[in-house]
């Protein structure tokens, strides 16, 4: 038998947390984060549930190459922009919107001859990664204004860098020095990615930019994207391959850092760090085993992670394992890793399939959509 590892893609939780982010940012456009493999989840399946939305946004050329290439023809913009002046030209083949966040990048549109593209100058106000310095941003706008390979009229973003804190004074102070800088300016305006758009209803303006609540995963430290009404659109499973008795006082795993306190049964699943499970999750990471709560024990090892069946009567060799996206929720795992769901998602090893829900899915996960909308996708 095939190592029973996998993860379980679900179009139609892409589709119902799209309509959210929709309901959520009503009168906004919405440019769905596809980046590095849409958060994890395979670029080609995300693209055809999210066909729906206003546009793509992704981080790299290779990226829009690859979307084009499944025939996508939504707008797509170029969240990082050119990395050398060289990628105009791919740029313009791909018919990209570009981000143009430093002096560099306006200095090698300048120096272009060639159709003009729609490009979003984008402004640093006060997350420090991207984005034109406030002292540059007036000279840098003007520049772009006049320079034939632009459209008219420069778009305008900035990226908010404490949306899911809603008592921190952060996001309106970044509101307040974007609309210093641009008031006056023509062009669409972009601030909120999904925690903007769930917190912060004066940052939707004229395009949300949305990548975690579409997966049905948020950065937030209390909540998940349930309470919003999202679905996870991955559910990260595998199975258990060894089912055994500790004596009390014997220890499991590498380091024998957990040490069973009382004569218990504990399983092997196969699935480790490997397979971009976290290896920082320590024991009391929460595990579902055939739909039962219990805990991981132990480190984490490449292949495989040991399971507390204390709370299983009966489990046994094959029995199915959800790592994160059904009863256990993918921020939940992250907070015992010290990490946020993103990583996890994006962080699954080439080893680990991506599976439709519903094509060849052993069982399909039944908590979280109408069991119908998975025999059709
Ligand atoms: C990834 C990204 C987003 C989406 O952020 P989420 O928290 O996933 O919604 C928005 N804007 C930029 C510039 C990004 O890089």
């Amino acid at each position: 038998m095939s190592r029973p590892t996998r993860a379980l893609i679900n179009p139609q939780a892409l589709k119902n947390n799209l309509a959210k982010a929709r309901e959520a940012a009503p009168g906004a456009r919405l440019m769905a984060a596809l980046k590095a493999n849409a958060y994890g989840h395979g670029l080609r399946r995300v693209a055809r549930a999210l066909d729906g939305t206003d546009a793509f946004a992704v981080a790299t050329v290779d990226e829009a190459k690859a979307l084009r290439s499944l025939g996508v023809g939504h707008p797509i913009v170029l969240l990082e922009g050119i990395y050398s002046p060289r990628d105009l030209q791919l740029a313009r083949e791909l018919d990209l919107e570009l981000v143009v966040h430093h002096r560099f990048q306006v200095e090698a549109l300048e120096a272009d001859r060639g159709r003009p593209l729609r490009v979003w100058l984008k402004l640093d106000t006060g997350m420090n990664r991207l984005g034109v310095a406030p002292d540059d941003a007036i000279e840098l706008h003007q520049r772009l204004a006049e320079c034939r390979q632009v459209q008219d009229p420069v778009n305008l973003m900035s990226h908010l860098a404490c949306a899911e804190e809603t008592n921190n004074p952060m996001t309106r102070l970044q509101m307040e020095r974007f609309d210093e800088l641009t008031r006056g300016w023509e062009g669409e305006r972009s601030l909120a990615n999904s925690a903007g758009v769930l917190h912060w209803p004066d940052t939707h303006r004229d395009w949300v930019r949305v990548g975690g609540m579409l997966y049905g995963v948020l950065t937030e430290s209390e909540r998940t994207g349930a309470d919003y009404g999202l679905q996870p659109a991955m559910v990260l499973e595998s199975r258990l391959i060894a089912v055994k008795r500790l004596a009390k006082g014997e220890t499991v795993g590498y380091g024998a850092s957990w040490r069973a306190p009382e004569a218990m049964p504990f399983g092997i699943v196969a699935i480790g760090y490997g397979d971009g499970y976290p290896r920082h999750a320590p024991t009391g990471t929460p595990v579902a085993v055939d739909g039962t709560l219990t805990q991981t024990l132990g480190r984490v090892s490449m292949d495989m992670v040991a399971v507390d069946l204390r709370p299983c009567a009966g489990a046994g060799i094959g029995d199915r394992v959800v790592l994160w996206g059904e009863n256990v929720a993918c921020e939940t795992v992250a907070r015992h890793a010290g990490t946020i769901g993103y990583e996890l998602t994006s962080g699954l090893t080439s080893r680990v399939p991506l599976v439709t829900a519903g094509e060849g899915a052993a069982r399909a996960p039944a908590s979280q959509t109408d069991p119908r909308s998975l025999e059709s996708s």
